[in-house]
């Protein structure tokens, strides 16, 4: 793994159209292999970002690829964590990753802000979890009070009527702007609860405890948070960044077999997107994730965190790259409208808009159909779905895609493989027949 010590500073702009490997910028103090294309056309074209940070401990990890598995964070003991760190100048915080990290008290009470803390959770895994995570933050530390609101279970519930639970609780605890918020469970609860503290009293601290497959490797880390409206999926909601992201991978073990399978949808965007040895390692090892195999999810786990703290670093309100994390979502997004909240998980809608939208880059002429072929093998070992459902129509999948947050002026902007595995686009220059193409393929009306 190259770790190389160096520094470099980097502005993103739809103009940009160079290639650099280093500038200088002491803050960041930061090492960065990067081509970074982007044609005044609007076209982002990302490659390999390679980042690395001097001087850290020996299990800080570097945010950058490595073939072979990496054992250390898949030990079932409560050894210390890995940690990768987001880099946002005075709003950075870190990941940690490993088993038993709930056991470790210190971890997360060194995130504790004020004396009162709101635990933020569902029906689900408040008896699971709920009791440790009380314990967690309490052990040790008698003075802080900790009150908790259960929220009903499921993406439909993702809404602002729910939203208001999480205030009213808020208010009637009398916390004030020195309380912490603490989200324990999936990507809805995280959303939510981050959203919430967003614009309590204009933002109070919040921690992120996710438990599920796709709120460790995506959507705890970067600090979008936010609700769904019934006309779509994720509209309303800010960019607010936790103090830190805990991981404690056994919470896992409870987790539904479909439930992992959706995470997965996102650990195989990262390696479509950027990172083609982590998509080779995924090819070799997804039965092992599937069978929950502790060190391959621990290992997926932190690659991808990796990958989303590198992309959220140098974008952190989606001017360009991060948009790139999408890849799928526009498609999936309609499904998830189309057929209402909760129908099919996420990562599921995510699996088949994947399938659509590397189905339209190869009509496109942008990828051979070697990559059409991996695409869909792996989501079919992965036991994810490859087409929509059959009930939703063409004009169904354009209504839903016309309100996406994506559209800039009018126009569609969508995340596109392009050129050998690894590499996409983010664009709104492409052959409207192909996206035509692709939804009649794929739509029975
Ligand atoms: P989820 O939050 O609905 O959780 C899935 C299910 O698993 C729920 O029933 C939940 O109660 C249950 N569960 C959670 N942890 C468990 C555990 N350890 N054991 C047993 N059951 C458990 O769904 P999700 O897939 O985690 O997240 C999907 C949501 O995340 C969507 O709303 C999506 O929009 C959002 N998301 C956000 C981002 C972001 O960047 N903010 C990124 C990706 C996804």
């Amino acid at each position: 793994m190259a770790c190389t010590t160096n520094t470099f500073s980097l502005s993103l702009s739809s103009k940009l159209n160079t290639n650099f490997s280093s500038d200088s910028n002491p803050k960041l103090n930061k090492h960065l292999f990067v081509t970074l294309r982007a044609s005044g056309s609007g076209e982002l074209n990302l490659g390999r970002l390679v980042l690395s940070r001097p001087g850290q401990l020996s299990r800080r990890v570097c945010a950058n690829a490595t073939q072979v598995m990496d054992q250390s964070v898949g030990e079932k003991s409560s050894a210390a964590p890995t940690i990768v760190d987001v880099d946002l100048g005075n709003r950075s915080y870190p990941i940690y990753i490993g088993s038993g990290l709930l056991d470790q008290h210190e971890l997360l009470q060194k995130h504790v802000h004020g004396k009162k803390i709101l635990v933020v959770t569902n029906t689900t895994i408040a008896p699971l979890y709920l009791d440790k995570v009380v314990d967690a933050l309490t052990r040790g530390n008698p003075n802080v009070s900790v009150e908790n609101v259960i929220l009903p279970e499921g993406e439909k519930y993702k809404n602002m009527e729910t939203l208001m639970k999480v205030f009213d609780k808020a208010i009637e605890s009398r916390l004030d702007r020195r309380c912490t918020f603490v989200a324990l469970g999936g990507g809805v609860i995280g959303d939510m609860c981050g959203f919430a503290a967003a614009s309590f009293l204009r933002g109070v601290n919040f921690i992120q405890i996710p438990t599920t497959v796709m709120a460790q490797v995506d959507s705890s880390v970067g600090g979008k948070t936010g609700i769904n409206h019934p006309l779509g999926k994720n509209l309303i909601g800010a960019f607010y960044q936790p103090q830190c992201v805990l991981v404690d991978t056994d919470t896992l073990d409870t987790l539904p077999d479909r439930e992992l399978a959706s995470g997965l949808a996102e650990v195989i965007k990262y390696g479509l997107i950027r990172d083609a040895e982590f998509f080779e390692w995924q090819e070799k090892n997804m039965e092992k994730l599937m069978a929950r195999d502790p060190d391959a999810l621990a290992y997926a786990i932190k690659r991808s965190c990796e990958n989303k703290a590198e992309v959220v670093s140098l974008d952190e309100k989606e001017s360009g790259l991060r948009a790139t994390l999408n890849l799928g979502h526009t498609f999936g997004h309609a499904i998830e409208t189309g057929l209402g909240y909760g129908e099919w998980l996420h990562g599921e809608a995510v699996a088949a808009g994947t399938v659509m939208a590397v189905d339209m880059s190869y009509r496109l002429g942008w990828i051979d159909s070697s990559i059409v072929k991996r695409v869909n093998d792996i989501l079919v070992r992965a036991k994810l779905p490859t087409a929509p459902p059959e009930t939703l129509t063409m004009e169904m999948f354009k209504s839903v895609m016309a309100v996406d947050k994506k559209v800039a002026d009018g126009l569609l902007r969508l995340i596109l493989l392009k050129g050998p595995l690894g590499n996409c686009v983010f664009t709104g220059e492409y052959d409207r027949k192909a996206l035509d193409d692709t939804l009649a393929a794929f739509c029975k009306s």
